[in-house]
Order: C-alpha cells, then sequence, then structure tokens
C-alpha cells in the first residue's frame, strides 16, 4: 500500500473512532470516498501544496461526494448538482475531502446545539458545547481526526469553536475566498474560513482556496494568497490592544491567557500599544439586526419547490405546501432569525433598525480603519468572553448565546481578517487569542500568529 493509502486509512479510522465514541462532529462520511481519492491521486501523482492533506468540510459548502444539508431538515438528503470552488482548489492542490462536518442549522448559532441532527461534544468534555457554528470542523480538528476543516464565518463562527476547542480558526477577508458554493446566510458577511491544528496547517488551506473567482463577483481581483515566510520574533511589529475588549467583567482565566500572551509578544519585539475601538458596544446589536434580515431573504428559496423534501398537506393550496414544507423544515432559532429578520426590514422598522444597525456597522468598520491608519499592524484581544460553555446552558436564552460572539462578530461587521491562536488553557480549557488585521493583512498575521504559538505553551493552565 502507499503511503497516501495509508494516510487515508488511517484517517478514515480515526474519523470513524471519534463518532464511535459519540462526537458526532460528523454529518457524512463514507471511506470508501476517501479511499478512492487517495488512490486517483496516488496515480495522477500531481505535486499539489497540499497532497494528502485530510479535510472535514462544513456541510453548508458544496460537494459533489456528499449531500449539503446545511444541518437542517429542509435541505435533508439534498445533492448540490455542483461543487464550491473552495473544494475545487482543494482538489487542485491535491487535499482529500473526508466528510462534513456538523453546524448549527443554516449557520446560526454558537454552540451546534442548533442542527437539526443532534449537538456535536466538545473534544475534551462531552458534556460542553464546542462552540459553533462550525462545532463539527473545530472539534474533528481538535480530536485529531482531521488535518484541517473549512467552516464558514458570517458573525465569529470559526474563529468562536477553535477558541473553544483549542485550535487554529481563520476569517479571511471579506472577498479573499470565493463563497461559490458556500450557501448564502448573510451576504454581505458570509465567508469560507479554516480550521487547523496549527497555524502552518491553516495557513496553507486558506492559501490554496484563496482568489479571484469568475464564479463569485464578490471574490476579490487578487491573485491567491501565497504563503508567508515566518520570522523569528514580532520586531517590527506593532500590535494593538484594545481597552473594549478587556471589560471588567472579562472571565478571569481568558485575561490571564491574553495578558501572557501580549508580555511574551512584548518579549519577542513587538510593541504594545493601547488602542480604543469606541463603537465596539454597537457590534451585538447591530449583527444581531443585518444577519437575520439577509437570512430572511437569503432563506426565501426553501419553498419545497426547489430544493430538499416537500410537505403536502392533504387539502392544501401551494400556499399550504410552502406553510407546511418550512415548518416542518426550519428549526426554532432559524424560525427566529427569519421572524426578526422580516420585522426588521418591514414598512415602518426599516429606518428604526436595519437603517440605524447600517449606519452603526460604518461607524464600527471606521474604528478599525482609524486604528489600522495609525500604524498599529495588528490587534489583540481574546476570542471569546469565556471558555466551552455547557451544553444546554444557554439554548433557552438567546440573546445570552448571542453574546458569546461579542469579541469575534465586530471583525465581519467591518469586513477585515481575523484568526484565533491557542494561547493557553483555564481550569482545564482552552483559551483563545485573537488576532484582528487590515483587509487583505492575511500575511502579517500569519506571520504573527505563527511567533505567538511558538511562544506560548497552548497546553499550559493559567493561574
Ligand atoms: N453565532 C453567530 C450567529 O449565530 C455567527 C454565525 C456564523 O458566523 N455563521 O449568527
Amino acid at each position: 500500500m502507499t503511503a497516501l493509502l495509508e494516510r487515508a486509512r488511517e484517517a478514515a479510522d480515526r474519523i470513524e473512532a471519534v463518532e464511535r465514541r459519540g462526537l458526532h462532529a460528523v454529518l457524512a462520511f463514507d471511506r470508501t470516498v476517501l479511499l478512492e481519492q487517495a488512490a486517483n491521486l496516488d496515480a495522477a501523482r500531481p505535486d499539489g501544496a497540499l497532497r494528502g492533506l485530510v479535510i472535514g468540510v462544513k456541510d453548508n459548502i458544496a460537494t459533489l461526494e456528499y449531500p449539503t444539508t446545511c444541518g437542517s431538515r429542509i435541505l435533508e438528503g439534498y445533492r448540490s448538482p455542483y461543487q464550491a470552488t473552495a473544494i475545487k482548489r482543494l482538489k487542485q492542490a491535491g487535499a482529500l475531502i473526508a466528510c462534513k462536518t456538523n453546524l448549527d442549522e443554516f449557520a446560526m448559532g454558537s454552540s451546534t446545539e442548533h442542527s437539526a441532527f443532534g449537538r456535536t461534544r466538545h473534544p475534551e468534555q462531552p458534556d460542553l458545547v464546542p462552540g459553533g457554528s462550525s462545532g463539527g470542523s473545530a472539534a474533528l480538528v481538535a480530536a485529531g481526526a482531521v488535518d484541517a476543516a473549512l467552516g464558514s464565518e458570517t458573525g465569529g463562527s470559526v474563529r468562536q469553536p477553535a477558541a473553544f476547542c483549542g485550535i487554529v480558526g481563520i476569517k479571511p477577508t471579506y472577498g479573499r475566498v470565493s463563497r461559490y458554493g458556500l450557501v448564502a446566510f448573510g451576504s454581505s458577511l458570509d465567508q469560507i474560513g479554516v480550521c487547523g491544528r496549527d497555524v502552518q496547517t491553516a495557513g496553507r488551506v486558506l492559501c490554496a482556496i484563496s482568489g479571484k473567482d469568475p464564479n463569485d463577483a464578490t471574490s476579490a481581483d487578487r491573485p491567491p494568497l501565497e504563503f508567508p515566510e515566518f520570522p523569528k520574533d514580532l520586531t517590527g511589529f506593532t500590535i494593538g490592544v484594545p481597552q473594549e475588549y478587556f471589560p471588567d467583567d472579562l472571565d478571569a482565566g481568558m485575561r490571564a491567557g491574553c495578558e501572557r500572551a501580549i508580555a511574551r509578544m512584548r518579549e519577542a519585539g513587538a510593541t504594545i500599544k493601547q488602542v480604543a475601538l469606541p463603537h465596539t458596544g454597537l457590534a451585538i446589536p447591530t449583527y444581531y439586526i443585518l444577519a437575520p434580515a439577509e437570512a430572511s431573504s437569503n432563506l426565501a428559496r426553501y419553498d419545497g419547490v426547489r430544493y430538499g423534501p416537500r410537505h403536502t398537506p392533504p387539502d392544501g393550496d401551494v400556499q399550504g405546501m410552502y406553510r407546511a414544507t418550512r415548518g416542518v423544515g426550519f428549526g426554532p432559532e432559524v424560525r427566529r432569525r427569519i421572524i426578526v429578520g422580516t420585522y426588521v426590514l418591514s414598512a415602518g422598522y426599516y429606518d428604526a433598525y436595519y437603517r440605524k444597525a447600517l449606519r452603526a456597522r460604518w461607524l464600527i468598520a471606521q474604528d478599525f480603519e482609524a486604528v489600522f491608519a495609525g500604524g498599529v499592524d495588528l490587534l489583540f484581544t481574546p476570542t471569546t468572553p469565556t471558555t466551552a460553555f455547557r451544553a444546554g446552558e444557554k439554548l433557552e436564552d438567546p440573546v445570552a448565546m448571542y453574546l458569546a460572539d461579542v469579541f469575534s462578530c465586530p471583525a465581519n461587521l467591518a469586513w477585515v481578517t481575523a484568526m484565533s491562536v491557542p494561547v493557553g488553557r483555564a481550569e482545564g480549557l482552552p483559551i483563545g487569542g485573537q488576532f484582528i488585521g487590515p483587509q487583505l493583512g492575511e500575511a502579517r498575521m500569519l506571520q504573527a500568529a505563527s511567533v505567538l504559538e511558538r511562544l506560548v505553551d497552548r497546553s499550559a493552565e493559567v493561574r
């Protein structure tokens, strides 16, 4: 057996093993699909940059090998007639598409508990959540079953689970990666992102999927990102620390972990500068108006005619069919988003909510622009306000769940790039530190992250 086939077989064994133990990070997997790809790659022998890398794919990204369900009953069993550009590029680079990963329904959530097919467990403590909405991708990487996984970001859905699970998660600049084949949630925010066990792996996957795509008019007219050389220290880096991300009630472990990381970066030559992002407090209400507004429009297409299963009541007309299909097909969180989104866009409320949120978004974006124009290369913050929380803890309280995104969703609103890097553990759970960089500033961000990754021991407890 060739080394590549052996590698694919071992990955298949690991995926089956973690799923048997009840991780439930995977929605679709077939080992013959993985082994066939390895055999074909062996026959073709391309020297792709990702040759043999085993990759999981969030189930809102279209693949030919597996259904694309978005974790929703309304797309149960749905097979896309085409594959996402990101998937095509991964294959061209020699990567193996292993499986589809679990997510909050239509990527709406921060815990993966909103999947219609059951929640994903935290890879270390099964009674905790792995974060979300790309919880399946993050948990599978953290469990060591795959090398990397694609996720999607509308408001933190790669970074937040990456932080909870103790791995690296990257949200590229809006437009850096083609969204052709990513199921739309909030189109002015959505971006495909990457979970990886380390900066090197996640960065290489990002490079392979990035670049202009004629099939996505919103993709930036830039060549693919080139993998940057990793520096030996942080000389020449100015890193801004925004006070708004270190509030008095920040979890003590999160604070200690991030402050330790900042101290190490200073020792490694970085200039640390206190900065202000005064509109940070507007981010959660702004995001939770704009994202549902866009979702309510994007999800109108699931009508039982074009996609997925159809439900027809015995005496129903076409309206009855829509009602039944959507009533059965959408879970409670998706319904909540559609209702909120329709409300904030409706006559009489549009100005009070939607238009106001658009204005607030510009203020948030200008905060970032101002600090980056003022000589700051990157910002450093906690990725999340706490470490992973208990399953069920926030399920009945949507606002509490939404607040889990308080440090991650501003970057999406501002169209900039950001990533989470493991910086230690508090009370036995991983802590994520976040870099935020300017638009198209991924190369420098990856460089700083690679140094930080060497400076801190991700398994070391703080306090
Ligand atoms: N947790 C956020 C939400 O529920 C972010 C989701 C995402 O980034 N896809 O909308």
